[in-house]
């Protein structure tokens, strides 16, 4: 699927990273990312694909491929949890089940966070931002060569759900 010219888009909001610009047209539902890497391009594109037919992570609609810079057209799915809800027991199940599914099928996230959690009109949450991805074998390599702890593993620690009795007992 592409992205014609005919497809027509608001920009209602951008937002400039590091890496990337992300434009979002509210009324369309639409979101649009552009990439000044190639690689980094096809590296999330190939992420995002991989976790087709998944319900936690945006859709994607089409690609641009320009000399100089790469997009990739999503749904825009709302806007981004306050930082304090991560914390929250229904986001820290969510994160579970998430990244508990991408692992699954070889993803890790690596940049878990308020940011890149968003609410949907209907309350429930979705996953964004693969940039800091990386195929379970990529991440394996990196512990590995780089001795770099997994960050999904980190903030799977965190978001276990703890048994409050055994805190307790700790303490005694
Ligand atoms: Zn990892």
């Amino acid at each position: 699927m592409f992205w014609t010219k005919k497809t027509s888009f608001t920009v209602n909001e951008r937002f400039e990273g590091d890496e990337t610009v992300v434009y979002t047209d509210y009324g369309r539902g639409l979101v649009f990312k552009r990439f000044f890497e190639e690689e980094k391009f096809r590296k999330e594109l190939s992420l995002y694909e991989m976790l087709k037919g998944v319900d936690f992570v945006p859709s994607i609609l089409g690609t641009v491929s320009q000399p100089e810079w790469w997009g990739i057209l999503m749904s825009s799915e709302g806007e981004s949890i306050p930082v304090d809800d991560v914390e929250d027991p229904s986001v820290l199940t969510f994160i579970n089940r998430s990244l508990t599914i991408l692992h699954d099928r070889h993803i890790h996230h690596h940049d878990i966070a308020a940011r890149n959690i968003l609410e949907r009109s209907d309350g429930t949450l979705v996953l964004i931002d693969f940039a800091n991805g990386a195929f379970d074998w990529e991440c394996r390599k990196m512990e590995v060569e780089d001795e770099i702890i997994c960050e999904d593993e980190e903030t799977l620690d965190f978001a276990s759900p703890s048994d409050p009795l055994t805190d307790f007992c700790s303490l005694v």
